[in-house]
């Protein structure tokens, strides 16, 4: 980019990104001037209709030992969850080499602290905010004829991880949620998830620092890190700032390729369904274990997720086919109506995952240039990692002290 003389745009911080972790850390930095620069309003919303989900529970990285064999199963199954798209750009191969390499011990050992405290962090402050959560936790639903033996192990596996949880009576389970039928076979509370609107808490950090400025519909198109200064181009017009963070989801890897840096981000596209005016509704947020979807109350309506197909940043198509597996695999484990004669009722919705190849996010400066900052590849836990990140971001730029921990989520590992 050719420096100009001097910038149209001056800010302390300048967050590339508005989704839940661009307005996360837009929020969480009172004491100085910022702007968020996104794409879109902002541009595909990844981080508005998902889930919802604030889970400590997920602490243990996503390339984790027994997921090549999980995802190779899927990849032969014709619904499976893990998915390849055919728009899969040729990066996603090497991306897919690396997941792989990293689905063992040692990388869980070296990213579970992190993930953890960035997890707790997040879920205490999100109770914080005032927005509505679910009263009651998160379960997590077996179906299958393993399905004692995978609850036990599930609880085991909190256990190791120091955090709560337990199985609950099958019967109790069954009446205090009728709407689940009598395929299931075993749940398991997960003691510290609950359940959010997403879109709620956008909105809500959003507004929290009155003094942010959000610029929407610009793309970021060029960076250029000086000693002091980065200046940020967005066609012809300059922002210079002092610091840049780069939170661009899905898109991190084209903008951190501006300053020469190759993160092994992809994309990975899940659905999500919401059913207005259910007439039973659902109490806990729940994730049916072998049916891959999560089901989840939001207010009066009911809302379906699942999917987690390897394609391009750009792509948000919706096949009807799998709007239509994840709502009968749901139907599996839930009363629920006949599939609706028109699908738009259904608000059908994807959204693009930013995955990281190691399972954990990139938080934390560039070493090639260190007033550029990475806040990106949450994957499946965005909205639960989002103002742990912001925390650790915002002592990043105060000079305050990061744990080995959380150093180990460096961008540079
Ligand atoms: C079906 C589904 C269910 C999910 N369920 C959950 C859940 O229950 N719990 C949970 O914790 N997480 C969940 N997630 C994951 C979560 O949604 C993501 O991890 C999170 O939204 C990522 O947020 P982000 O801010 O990094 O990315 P995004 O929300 O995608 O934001 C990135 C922003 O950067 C902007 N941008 C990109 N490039 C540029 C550029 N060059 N210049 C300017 N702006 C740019 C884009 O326009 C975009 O708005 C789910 C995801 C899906 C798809």
């Amino acid at each position: 980019m050719t420096a100009k003389a001097l910038p149209d745009y001056d800010a302390d911080t300048i967050v590339v990104g508005g989704g839940i972790i661009g307005v996360a850390i837009a929020a969480v930095l009172h004491d100085r001037s910022v702007v968020v620069l996104d794409s879109g309003e902002p541009r595909f919303g990844t981080s508005m209709a998902n889930a919802g989900h604030i889970v400590v529970s997920h602490a243990t990285p996503f390339a984790a030992p027994g997921m090549v064999r999980m995802g190779l199963k899927s990849l032969a199954a014709r619904d499976g969850s893990f998915a390849l798209s055919p728009k899969l750009p040729l990066s996603g191969l090497s991306w897919l080499g690396k997941f792989m390499s990293k689905c063992n011990e040692t990388n869980s050992a070296a990213l579970t602290p992190g993930l953890l405290s960035l997890l707790e962090v997040s879920a205490a402050q999100v109770r914080q905010l005032g927005i509505p959560t679910t009263p009651t936790r998160l379960w997590e639903i077996f179906t299958s004829r393993h399905s004692q033996q995978d609850a036990l192990r599930q609880v085991e596996h909190m256990q190791q991880v120091g955090l709560p949880a337990h199985l609950i009576d099958r019967s109790e389970a069954l009446d205090s949620e009728p709407l689940l039928t009598s395929q299931v076979q075993a749940v398991v509370e997960l003691g510290e998830d609950f359940g959010i609107n997403p879109e709620a808490l956008w909105k809500t950090l959003r507004d929290a620092n009155s003094d942010a400025t959000y610029v929407n519909n610009v793309t970021v198109d060029s960076l250029a890190a000086f000693t002091d200064r980065v200046l940020v181009g967005v066609g012809n017009t300059t922002y210079s700032a002092r610091t840049v963070v780069i939170a661009a989801g899905a898109w991190t890897p084209t903008v951190t390729k501006l300053v020469g840096v190759n993160l092994p981000i992809i994309a990975a596209k899940g659905y999500s369904i919401t059913i207005a005016n259910m007439r039973a509704n659902i109490s806990h947020p729940m994730i049916l274990a072998d049916e891959k979807t999560a089901v989840d109350p939001m207010g009066s309506e009911l809302r379906m997720s699942a999917r987690f197909e390897l394609t391009r940043a750009n792509d948000r198509s919706i096949a009807t086919k799998r709007i239509h597996q994840m709502y009968e695999r749901a139907r599996h484990t839930m009363r629920l109506p006949e599939f609706p004669a028109s699908m738009e009722s259904l608000s059908p919705w994807t959204g693009v995952r930013p995955v990281s190849a190691d399972g954990a996010p990139f938080i934390g400066p560039l070493a090639s240039a260190p007033n550029v900052l990475v806040a990106s590849g949450h994957g499946m836990i965005g909205t639960s990692m989002a103002m742990g990140t912001a925390d650790l971001i915002a002592r990043y730029l105060r000079g305050e002290r990061i744990s080995e921990a959380e150093l180990a989520l460096t961008p540079h590992r």
